[in-house]
């Protein structure tokens, strides 16, 4: 062989060695599951971002998430007070189905106080595929050591246990978690660091959103899951000086506190953001922002409307959270998706892409979102969004443009159109009786698929029930 063909052999087969390795790179790259990043706020009302068309509280980070993403018009969360729905959000599952329908009592010494063991959390299911997952801010899916983030399949852990906070450092000095006596204690409790109580010292809004910021940049080089969970904007209303003084404008104190809360949060949403984009992740992260349930208006000032309702009802303003998600490789850019979804529906798609292993004794409720947003498919991700609040015996059932609603316990069917009628002002009952059997066929079936609670929850603290009796009886209610 003369040498110069020699060399023109050997290139060949280097170029052929590299094509095939870039292949290869590009196979795996392709088949790479993305991160998650779930940023769960905490009471946030539906019209309270700006992609919900918020115009006194600016937003621009979580808007930009709609913006560079997908918003959602229409989702729901699968139970009204925080508890249960974070118990549907972390299984995938109606959190009806196995017991926990309310909020927990925080109880470190009550192992059933709490997620039941048998059931798989997101953390669980993603862990065993080698995603690294960590949770920043609120559980509240138990307080005792067997429901403990670490031993629910996370393996970093930065927050408080129970259902709220208080957020200036100075107010938390209860060291030993486990000692809080009652729910008021345990907003106090120094926050944890996997199991060590550390001491803090900024807000706690900022604290959290440094520690979404920490485990990114901890676990850039892998898969990853991040839960972040801002206690914000649930009560206490505490906000610092740095974030009041953007609203000065707003004369009402709560509301004005409240604002700050929320810019805290889109603060922190930007700064998780940017170090995203400086790590070169941003296309490779699915992110879905919502809140766990809707606003409690006149506790913490957050506005639903047009919905109808509160935090804690089966009218819209309850369980139609503000929902969007954000993931550049495969969403389109700037989408509005207008059938319903489900906060259940997070765990079916990051399961599908990232092809977890499912427990088949305990099957999903959700769906894999990303053909429905990308428009492969068409029909309803959901046959029906189904809501029971068990101590009250309520219930609502949205399918398609319609909505079947048992307000009060031992109460009249109602039936609305919310295509028509958002605020549920118009009971379509009488007029649309074959529409109405059909729904409430639907909700007997799905009734019957479920349990009844399995512990007790806040609504039977003493405490809880001596407020409760100062109020009118149309506004009692699960609320925390
Ligand atoms: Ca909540």
């Amino acid at each position: 062989m003369r040498p110069l063909q020699f060399l023109i052999l050997t290139l060949s087969f280097t170029n052929l060695l590299l094509a095939t390795s870039v292949n290869v790179v590009a196979q795996n790259q392709a088949v790479k599951p993305p991160n998650l990043i779930v940023i769960m706020t905490d009471d946030l009302g539906y019209a309270d971002v700006g992609f919900n068309g918020c115009v006194d509280i600016p937003t621009p980070h979580i808007d930009s998430i709609a913006n560079s993403g997908v918003k959602f018009t229409n989702a729901y969360v699968s139970y009204s007070v925080c508890g249960p729905s974070r118990a549907g959000f972390i299984t995938g599952r109606y959190s009806q189905r196995f017991g926990f329908e309310r909020n927990p009592q925080y109880l470190p010494s009550d192992p059933n106080m709490g997620l039941p063991l048998s059931e798989t959390t997101l953390a669980e299911a993603l862990g065993k595929t080698g995603y690294r997952c960590g949770v920043v801010g609120k559980w509240h899916l138990g307080a005792h050591q067997n429901h403990h983030p670490l031993n629910r399949g996370f393996h970093e852990f930065y927050g408080h246990l129970g259902g709220g906070h208080r957020y200036l450092p100075e107010d938390l000095t209860l060291e030993d978690s486990a000692a809080a006596s009652s729910e008021n204690e345990s907003y106090r409790t120094l926050i944890l660091n996997d199991r060590t109580p550390v001491k803090t010292s900024k807000y706690l809004t900022d604290e959290f959103s440094d520690a979404a910021v920490r485990f990114v940049e901890k676990n850039k080089e892998q898969s990853f899951f991040l839960f972040l969970s801002y206690n914000a904007p649930h009560l206490p209303l505490q906000a610092t000086p740095k974030y009041l003084e953007r609203f000065n404008e707003i004369k009402n104190p709560k509301r004005k506190t409240y604002a700050a809360m929320v810019s805290a949060v889109d603060d922190g949403v930007g700064q998780l953001l940017e170090t995203l984009k400086e790590n070169n992740l941003e296309q490779d992260t699915l992110i879905f922002f919502l809140s766990d349930n809707g606003g409690p208006t006149t506790k913490n000032a957050s506005r639903n409307n047009p919905l109808r309702g509160n935090k804690g009802d089966v009218w819209e303003g309850g369980f139609r959270v503000p929902f969007a998600a954000r993931w550049p490789a495969k969403f389109p850019k700037g989408s509005v998706y207008d059938l319903p979804v489900s906060s259940l529906d997070i765990f079916a798609t990051i399961a599908a892409l990232s092809s977890a292993k499912l427990d088949e004794q305990r099957p999903l409720d959700g769906v894999n979102l990303v053909p429905y947003v990308r428009g492969e498919i068409q029909t309803p991700p959901h046959n029906a969004i189904y809501l029971r609040k068990f101590d009250q015996q309520r219930y609502a059932i949205r399918r398609g443009e319609y909505k079947h609603v048992v307000p009060v316990k031992g109460g009249k069917s109602q039936l609305y159109n919310l295509k028509d009628d958002i605020g549920e002002t118009k009971n379509l009952a009488l007029q649309e009786p074959d529409t109405l059997a059909e729904l409430e066929a639907l909700r007997k079936t799905w009734s019957a698929e479920l349990i009844d609670p399995i512990f007790l929850g806040l609504i039977h603290l003493p405490s809880f029930q001596k407020k409760q009796t100062r109020k009118t009886p149309e506004k009692t209610g699960q609320k925390k």
